[in-house]
């Protein structure tokens, strides 16, 4: 299988054609390699327009959902990053690419643990995972200029919003265990300035500030 015309394919078909435009997401998605991040029995299946299981009860997400939340962040290079939700590893090696640092945080450490393998084949060095309930944060390097929730929660925990700097972005599904809207924050004056993306559908966010298990 030819996986990089099958990633231009995705970019163009799944990405682009739903409005995506923003440059850096878009040639930060063109260098990894999907394929890396599935189990190895679905790499033929990595650039299909939806999400697939990865170990775990959880999923790595579609590709589309992958560039939008990444763009709502509008990331300039320089940002502190907390992702909740590591999963397979794909969105936070996206993100590698387009700032300074990411730590990202997983529940489970069979997922943590090769998401890291996958960061380090690919040399990616601005990574730091960590095992645990994303729910609360990471009160370790706090405040962030950005946070992503890659799992839905039944509304914004208030933990991730203390831990945002001022005009920083928190991108979250909020809803039910079963469906949810996208949701985008923006930190002025210690209040979240809230605007919705539309309905998506992901795994919940279980933990303390999340879903009880
Ligand atoms: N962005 C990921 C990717 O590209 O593969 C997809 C993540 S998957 C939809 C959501 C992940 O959030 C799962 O791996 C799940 O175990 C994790 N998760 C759920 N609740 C969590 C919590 N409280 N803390 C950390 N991770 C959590």
């Amino acid at each position: 299988m030819n996986f990089k015309k099958a990633r231009e394919n995705m970019i163009n078909e799944q990405i682009i054609k739903r409005g995506i435009k923003d440059e850096r997401v878009l040639n930060a998605i063109a260098d990894i390699p999907r394929e890396n991040f599935v189990l190895k029995q679905n790499e033929k299946d990595a650039y299909l327009d939806c999400p697939l299981p990865i170990g775990m009860g959880q999923t790595i997400s579609q590709p589309y959902m992958v560039a939008l939340m990444t763009q709502c962040l509008s990331l300039g290079g320089s940002e502190y990053i907390l992702e909740i939700g590591t999963g397979s590893g794909y969105q936070t090696a996206i993100l590698s690419k387009l700032t300074t640092r990411v730590y990202t945080v997983e529940r489970f450490k069979v997922l943590s643990d090769r998401a890291r393998e996958k960061f380090n084949d690919l040399d990616l060095k601005n990574i730091e995972t960590i095992v645990g309930d994303g729910s609360q944060g990471l009160e370790k390097y706090s405040p962030y200029d950005a946070i992503m929730v890659t799992a839905g929660a039944e509304q914004i925990p208030k933990k991730l919003i203390e831990q945002l700097k001022e005009n920083g972005k928190i991108i979250i599904p909020v809803g039910s265990s079963y469906f949810q809207e996208l949701l985008l924050g923006k930190k002025i004056e210690n209040k979240l300035k809230v605007k919705n993306y539309g309905g998506c559908v992901f795994v919940p966010l279980v933990g303390r500030y999340g879903w009880v298990e």
